[in-house]
């Protein structure tokens, strides 16, 4: 069971610098901010190294806003050099952490981006950010290894804007996804506004040619004659991948989840005081229980759904 855990997602912290409409609406903003401590945090990274743990990705809330990422990153880096190490960001604070994210060991970056517009950019996030995130962009990709690009496909939002999107991410030599919009807590009554990968990509003006890619990664790759760049797509909704599945997520408050809409979880945090047999043990259970019932649309019942801010996405 234990050998399905490969890659280990942390959410940080709960709070943002944006208020992204289908992710942490304003009204989120009053929910109790949970920012995990470092040194449990430490130990839940020393206890999934031991269970296996290849990769680690940070992320939040916001990731950057957490203080001691780059010494949790080192940490890690310390611990064991192998471990491929990551973070999921807005970008917004990238001109100014880069470099110091990059000297800590962190590996990849992948840098959330629905428009090119900065209007709409405006609208969906509900901050004036944009030129930070486009610099955040350029400086991540002067510093450190991996740049992705991910945008979530809204819609009559932005789906008309994806071939701009890709050119945009091509200029800069970047691989870019695009994520099927999930349904979460705080937008599941948005339902028309989903658009499957599949949908997308007979929009796209390319001849797409499939890159074989990893079996458990999330998206499937294509690229094509007149690109440099792999163009993924993560279909979730249309596509559940629960059968190559190797992640498990640990939120800011210490719940350890094994999958992002199964519910099922414990805390991390206080098993560890129990031991490290035991915490295996309950981690074994965790995972051996888990569904892998995929990401349904069809479901009303709105408390069941995860909140991406609290799990990290
Ligand atoms: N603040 C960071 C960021 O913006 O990337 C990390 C946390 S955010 C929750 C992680 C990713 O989840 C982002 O790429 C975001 O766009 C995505 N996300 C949030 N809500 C989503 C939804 N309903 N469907 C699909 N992806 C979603």
């Amino acid at each position: 069971v234990i050998n399905r855990i490969q890659y280990l997602r942390i959410s940080l912290l709960n709070s943002c610098n944006l208020n992204c409409t289908y992710c942490r609406p304003a009204q989120v903003e009053n929910d109790k901010l949970i920012s995990g401590n470092f040194i449990n945090y430490k130990n839940s990274i020393k206890f999934m190294l031991k269970l296996g743990v290849k990769k680690i990705r940070f992320t939040g809330g916001e990731p950057t806003l957490y203080k001691k990422l780059p010494e949790l990153i080192q940490f890690v880096k310390e611990l064991n050099p192998s471990i491929y190490t990551a973070i999921t960001t807005n970008g917004i604070l990238m001109k100014q952490r880069a470099k110091i994210l990059a000297d800590a060991g962190l590996d990849s970056v992948n840098i959330s981006i629905d428009t090119l517009q900065k209007r709409k950019f405006q609208s969906i996030t509900c901050k004036d950010k944009f030129e930070d995130v486009i610099d955040g962009i350029k400086y991540s990709i002067k510093e450190l290894p991996k740049v992705k690009l991910n945008i979530v496909t809204i819609r009559n939002f932005n789906h008309q804007e994806v071939h701009q999107l890709i050119q945009f991410a091509n200029s800069l030599n970047v691989d870019i996804r695009f994520i099927e919009y999930m349904p979460t807590r705080y937008n599941s009554h948005n339902n028309d506004e989903y658009m499957s990968g599949n949908n997308l990509m007979k929009l796209l003006p390319y001849n797409f040619k499939h890159v074989q890619s990893d079996k458990s990664s999330a998206a499937k790759y294509y690229t094509s004659d007149d690109l440099s760049i792999n163009v993924g797509f993560i279909n979730p909704v249309s596509h559940s991948f629960c059968e190559n599945c190797n992640r498990i997520r640990l939120t800011s408050d210490g719940r350890l989840f094994g999958c992002l809409f199964s519910g099922a979880s414990f805390n991390l945090f206080d098993t560890l005081k129990k031991g490290y047999n035991h915490t295996k043990s309950e981690t074994e259970t965790l995972i051996r229980n888990k569904k892998y019932s995929g990401c349904s649309l069809t479901t009303n019942n709105q408390s069941k759904f995860p909140s991406f801010v609290n799990m990290g996405g």
